[in-house]
């Protein structure tokens, strides 16, 4: 593969601050300024948006089964609790038993699919996401812990999963963010787990916490004032509490990010939870396109990706310019993206793009996504991952 001098030529660019008709030169997979190219792409009646940022998933579980539940949980410790005696079901277990590479692949994969070329996955980081194919690209300096019930010592014991929570605060520089999920629940539990976060020294302006459905309005007021950030997951949310969070003063303070979760509790995809982002709040179409570039970047400490300026990471995705340009993802169904590019480079397209593949050096395997006709570059859907993505069928 080349990673070639491209010029995307007479399309529409469009971030949240503004819709503009440029040419957009990409080199060394990073946005460049007017150089030479080698490869021109003609995108008369496109748009072009920065290929979005998902800022929460646990990449391994996307085709895990979810739980089946009638009434609302109170907290995630209790569906944690229900969830154990899930792991009887066959379709579960068939599902944990896939090898591990092959489900954090697969939710990569699903990501890129829907136009998310950046993840944060809060999780224990596997060898293959360093694979140069593997298909979006991944937070990588950051520190973690899965949530106050599960990552506090008690007695002396070690945490239930992942990090200690104090440790792994302490462990991680201010200036990479430090996630967990907090206050992921209506009951008094979750309710008051910012104070206990806090009392025990870990809210601070690199602190991201995930759902953040039990904040109070005080607690939303502190979180900004700390410089803090919340990810707003609110398929998820509304699946297991039948609530979410009313996302405006977090916004407002840019201190806010959208995480899809895993399939396991959350939406298909980004291009899914935007829809449902927008039904369930007052953010207007371009404020949701701030919230899954610009402010994410920003939440995630991650100046290259979200954005389509002068060396900021070539990532972007295209659609036909037939829609309100802030708005053109919302609701889209991902077998109309025109095309997913990483690092300057297609990924996935329509077979019409062809010449752009070949001319990039790319080699590509004929796919059908959702009924639609596509090019995929090879190396980033291997068939074993293939199969577990509903709705993509090779060849
Ligand atoms: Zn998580």
């Amino acid at each position: 593969m080349t990673v070639a001098r491209t010029v995307l030529e007479h399309a529409h660019v469009v971030q949240h601050d503004g819709v503009v008709a440029r040419p957009l030169h990409f080199a060394g997979g990073r946005v460049a300024d007017s150089s030479p190219y080698d490869i021109r792409v003609d995108l008369r009646d496109h748009l072009i948006l920065p290929g979005l940022i998902n800022a929460h998933d646990h990449l391994q579980l996307n085709a895990v089964p979810p739980l089946v539940h009638t009434k609302p949980f109170s907290s995630s410790y209790a569906w944690i609790e229900t969830f154990a005696s899930h792991f009887d079901d066959p379709d579960v277990a068939a599902a944990i038993a896939v090898p591990s590479a092959i489900r954090h692949w697969h939710g990569g994969l699903k990501n890129l699919l829907a136009g998310a070329t950046t993840v944060a996955h809060h999780d224990p980081r596997h060898a293959v996401l360093d694979d140069d194919a593997f298909p979006v690209g991944l937070l990588q300096r950051f520190g973690w812990a899965h949530s106050l019930g599960l990552g506090e010592c008690r007695d002396g014991g070690p945490p239930r999963y992942g990090p200690a929570v104090k440790e792994s605060f302490a462990a991680t520089p201010r200036q990479q963010p430090w996630i967990i999920h907090l206050a992921e629940g209506t009951d008094s539990g979750a309710r008051s787990e910012l104070s206990r976060l806090d009392q025990m020294g870990c809210l601070a302006d690199n602190t991201v916490l995930v759902h953040g459905i039990g904040l109070s309005r005080l607690d939303v007021a502190q979180v900004v004032d700390r410089g803090a950030a919340v990810v707003w997951c609110p398929s998820s949310n509304l699946g297991m509490f039948g609530i979410t969070l009313a996302p405006r003063v977090l916004f407002q303070a840019r201190r806010l990010s959208l995480g899809t979760d895993s399939r396991l509790t959350g939406s298909r995809d980004l291009l899914a939870e935007l829809a449902v982002a927008k039904t369930h709040s007052d953010l207007s179409a371009r404020e949701l396109l701030r919230l899954v570039t610009t402010d994410a970047s920003g939440v995630l400490r991650l100046p290259l990706a979200g954005g389509l300026a002068m060396g900021q990471t070539a990532d972007c995705v295209i659609v036909r310019a037939d829609a309100e340009p802030f708005g053109s993802l919302i609701g889209r169904a991902r077998s109309d993206l025109r095309a997913v590019v990483r690092r300057g480079v297609p990924v996935i397209a329509d077979p019409d793009f062809a010449d752009w593949f070949s001319q990039c050096g790319v080699e590509t395997v004929s796919v059908t996504l959702d009924g639609a006709p596509k090019l995929m570059r090879r190396s980033v859907v291997p068939p074993q991952v293939a199969d577990l993505e509903p709705g993509l069928i090779l060849g």
